[in-house]
């Protein structure tokens, strides 16, 4: 008997294990538009890729690091804040009073708790404040003043509301009235930033962050913190974040939707998209999602020219884009 274990381990020993690589996948966007070839300077351009980059770095970099896909949407998010470039966090739109208010969600695949601010004007990284609002609070959504106090109390970094401010934006705000511009036409874009990623646990997580439209009035909220409209993750599905006119992407319940689709329906995550993106598109709307599932798919799907956009994995691949053609 004791002959015959030791035999078997050393057999056992002979066999080499596979060690199943652990897979893990992220999806980033920062916002879908008129993104033509020849509206974009070439340091634009680069500028753009560059931001994206820095954003799959810290994100990849959590999920190569077995970090978890809520850590690494959350990683890859706030360098997106940071960066002027995109409309969330320094580098917001202003509302029509001149303002910056800032929308964030952020929620977790394993469990599906969520956590999502509208309206702050004072914490440094809004998606961090969702994911507090997640973690350290018995709610999911908190508005306006009262989230920027629940901020301060949880001793989050806080930063006078100039911080977000860009001459750029403000030019835009003041364009719209002057020349009764719409929202879209002072920018041609939408800025909004998202991440979506699965982990090597098979776990997703989604996180999106915005300033919201140019001009925005009444205390609008968009679609980036309505969980299940901008922002939705499911184990049992996939991870979806959005940008575009929001009003349709909350009309549609579009992250949702797409999640139910992949559940209920048995739609591969692409043509689970590009149906619901078909959807916005027939009701008026424009605007991109990404996606990520089980089994670490990458997809994302637009009905504008372009979206900022950019997806690595364990596997080694890498890819930043922004044009249609770049598919
Ligand atoms: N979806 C955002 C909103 O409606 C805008 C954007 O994508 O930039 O607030």
């Amino acid at each position: 008997m004791r002959f015959l274990s030791l035999f078997g381990a050393l057999c056992l020993a002979a066999i080499p294990v596979a060690h199943a690589e652990p897979t893990w996948t992220i999806v980033i966007h920062g916002g879908a538009g008129g993104m033509e070839r020849d509206r974009l300077t070439p340091e634009q351009d680069k500028a753009f890729r560059d931001g994206l980059n820095a954003a799959l770095d810290a994100g990849s970099g959590v999920l190569a690091a077995n970090g978890s896909a809520l850590d690494a949407v959350e990683a890859a998010v706030r360098v997106l804040e940071d960066n002027p470039r995109f409309n969330a966090g320094r580098g917001a739109v202003f509302t029509w009073e001149g303002r910056n208010e800032l929308d964030a969600a952020i929620m977790d695949g394993r469990t599906r708790a969520a956590g999502a601010v509208a309206g702050v004007t004072r914490t440094r990284n809004p998606v961090g404040l969702a994911r507090a609002v997640m973690e350290d609070s018995p709610h999911v959504f908190l508005a306006g003043e009262g989230a920027d106090r629940f901020s301060l109390e949880k001793g989050l970094p806080q930063v006078d509301p100039s911080w977000f401010a860009t001459p750029e934006r403000l030019q835009q705000l003041e364009r719209m009235k002057a020349e009764k511009l719409s929202f879209y036409d002072v920018d041609q874009k939408y800025g909004t930033v998202g991440a979506v990623a699965i982990d090597a646990a098979g776990h997703v997580a989604a996180a999106t962050s915005t300033g919201g439209r140019t001009g925005k009035r009444w205390g609008r909220i968009g679609d980036a913190p309505v969980i299940g409209a901008g922002t939705y993750a499911d184990d049992r599905a996939c991870a979806v974040s959005a940008t575009g006119a929001g009003e349709y992407f909350i009309r549609v319940a579009a992250a949702h939707e797409i999640c139910v689709r992949i559940r209920l329906k048995g739609e591969t995550p692409k043509q689970a998209a590009d149906g619901v993106m078909a959807e916005i598109g027939q009701l008026g709307g424009t605007g991109g999602v990404i996606v990520t599932g089980p089994g670490g798919t990458a997809d994302w799907s637009f009905n504008t020219p372009g979206m900022h956009r950019g997806k690595a994995s364990s596997t080694g691949e890498r890819e930043v884009a922004i044009y249609k053609d770049e598919d």
